[in-house]
């Protein structure tokens, strides 16, 4: 039932798709087709806006905007109104040709289909290169469940060296009602949006003349990392956990003899030439962690080992693939290797399960799940390492799920080339999910670098080793922190955690000194003396999401104390300074 009614609805928004190019081709004459397919909630079409003479001259562009979306729609309504159907047609390759004449990239489709004849679809003035199928007539469709969306550029067929089309997205439902959620749905994640927080909050900017992916960290948003980091590296070291630092560039050695020069190579950047050497900006940290592990003789006694550093990585992206603090090129991973006895290597899992727990928790990620990640049936080429290496490390994996009650999910195919792995995915608080944690056994690498250390027996033996990002990158983790809490982080982890606002001039010095009282007990506070209105100040703090605004005058300074407001609850009343130090230290040490 549900998954006609998902058929039904895939073909209505792929119809759609067609009566959005008719509605454009009405509007704009000279406007070339790409493709429209159906999608996730809508559909799209790609158009090709550029007009040329007859002689392939461009003539210059039509652009179009946001503000020409409700004409295009209105238009798309008047067709839909009129109850056109759609009528499949079969033509030879020539004859499509022919019918196509004026349209380059329907050409270029043409040539390049296998068979003999196309399909081809009409639907009123409309004509579509298409295989189908589609609705009978317009009829079916609510001309009040869709909605032009949005206009984005598109390479055509994803490819940079292709020209850039425009894309127009449509939104698509089959009732009025199921359209109103989702645009509500999109309006909450655009307030929650983190690249538009990061900007309001100041935490972060992107410069394109700097580089695409690569985030410059402005004051408030490098101490928040600073936050996150020092909590993460101080539970880890308590956790036996030893710290390690490695450089962002090393010879292309290394990283022939890991196997990511064969295996990973689509996600390196090109080497560099020094003396006649390769290096590579490095898209991984383990070589280094390795090399270290190696640097002495080990015995099982010292096992396990558990090195972490906060590597900062450099992977390749597609520019077009870029998102805020979510998709990046260069990144710091919260990343540790472990090495251990194959004894040891369950406990180590079991460990390792309820540290990510405490770490997310600590956060305010309560909700995940959980995948599981192994090799393929098929294509055991892409995997380096034995079948037998291979079952071993998949079963311990699964077992310390298993011993945890943990659900999960197996995902064939999934694996890395070195091993299998268990990601964790948080459930934000509108129920969206991101992957953060990964958790990977690594029985190839100890081979490739002939890790050993001696065993009971006083013989060489090979350790295990598990690869491990808890938070997963510090960038990607911060942005669905914001937009977790759509900016208004918890007391802990605010740069600004209190604005002290003075009533007059006169309360200038009593609130300067507030602050100071804050700061040597560890709060972080800010007096904001500037001379603008109270009101004006209350709104900008409430702004930034301060968690607390202290606004003091004459009362207060007589009596010692601060009115205080409190994010979310407004005015909460007066209370003495000691009493407030008091209260939010505890909050902070709480983690509220
Ligand atoms: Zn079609
Ligand atoms: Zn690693």
């Amino acid at each position: 039932m549900e998954n006609s009614k998902n058929k039904k609805l895939e073909i209505i928004r792929h119809s759609l798709s067609h009566i959005l190019a008719a509605a454009v081709q009405k509007l704009y004459r000279e406007v070339k087709f790409g493709i429209g397919p159906a999608i996730e909630n809508g559909f799209y079409y790609d158009f090709d806006f550029i007009e040329a003479d007859k002689n392939g001259y461009q003539r210059g562009l039509t652009r179009i905007t946001p503000e020409d979306l409700p004409e295009i729609e209105k238009r798309m309504r008047e067709l839909i109104k009129k109850d056109i159907r759609f009528e499949k047609k079969m033509l030879s390759k020539a004859e499509a040709e022919r019918l196509f004449k004026d349209q380059p990239y329907k050409l270029e489709l043409i040539k390049e289909l296998p068979e003999k004849t196309v399909s081809i679809y009409q639907s009123g003035d409309f004509i579509d290169l298409c295989k189908g199928p589609h609705i009978k007539s317009t009829k079916e469709i609510n001309p009040e469940s869709f909605k032009l969306s949005r206009i984005a550029g598109a390479y055509w067929k994803g490819d940079e060296k292709n020209p850039m089309l425009t894309r127009i997205y449509g939104l698509a439902f089959q009732s009025e009602k199921e359209l109103k959620d989702c645009l509500k749905n999109l309006e909450e994640a655009e307030k929650r949006d983190h690249r538009i927080l990061g900007k309001r909050l100041e935490l972060f900017l992107i410069d394109e003349e700097f580089g695409s992916g690569l985030p410059l960290w402005l004051p408030k948003g490098a101490f928040l990392r600073k936050l996150i980091i020092d909590f993460a590296l101080n539970t880890y070291l308590k956790r036996g956990y030893q710290l390690v630092a490695t450089p962002h560039i090393a010879n292309l050695n290394i990283f022939k003899k890991s196997g990511h020069w064969n295996f990973y190579r689509e996600n390196m950047y090109s080497p560099i030439e020094v003396e006649n050497e390769q290096f590579m900006i490095k898209p991984m940290n383990c070589p280094g962690h390795v090399k270290i592990y190696n640097s002495k003789i080990r015995s099982y006694k010292d096992l396990p080992i558990r090195f972490t550093e906060m590597g900062t990585v450099y992977r390749y992206e597609k520019s077009g693939t870029l998102h805020g603090l979510t998709r990046v090129r260069g990144f710091t991973q919260d990343d540790a290797h472990i090495f251990c006895t194959p004894e040891q290597l369950n406990s180590e899992l079991l460990r390792m399960i309820d540290l990510t727990k405490y770490i997310l928790n600590s956060f305010g990620f309560k909700k995940f799940e959980i995948s599981l990640s192994v090799r393929g049936p098929k294509e055991k080429k892409k995997y380096l390492g034995s079948d037998k290496i291979w079952r071993l490390a998949e079963s311990t994996l699964e077992n310390a799920l298993k011993t945890k009650k943990l659900p999960y999910k197996r995902y064939p195919g999934e694996a890395v080339f070195y091993g299998p792995k268990i990601d964790f995915l948080i459930s934000d608080a509108i129920g969206r999910k991101w992957q953060l944690t990964t958790i990977q056994v690594d029985f190839n690498f100890p081979e490739k670098f002939e890790m050993v250390y001696i065993n009971k027996k006083g013989k060489k033996q090979r350790p295990v080793m598990i690869h491990r990002a808890l938070l997963g990158s510090i960038e990607r983790f911060l942005g669905v922190l914001l937009e977790h809490y759509a900016g208004a982080l918890p007391l802990w982890l605010s740069p600004v955690q209190v604005s002290i606002i003075p009533v007059g001039s006169s309360h200038r010095k009593y609130a300067k000194d507030i602050a100071e009282k804050l700061k040597k007990e560890e709060v972080r506070a800010e007096a904001n003396i500037q001379a603008e209105t109270v009101s004006r100040k209350i709104r900008e703090a409430e702004m930034q999401k301060i968690p607390y605004i202290l606004v003091v005058g004459d009362k207060e300074m007589k009596n010692k104390t601060v009115r205080v407001r409190k994010r979310g609850k407004g005015d909460i009343g007066e209370i003495t300074l000691k009493k407030f130090i008091e209260k939010s230290k505890m909050e902070i040490e709480k983690k509220l």
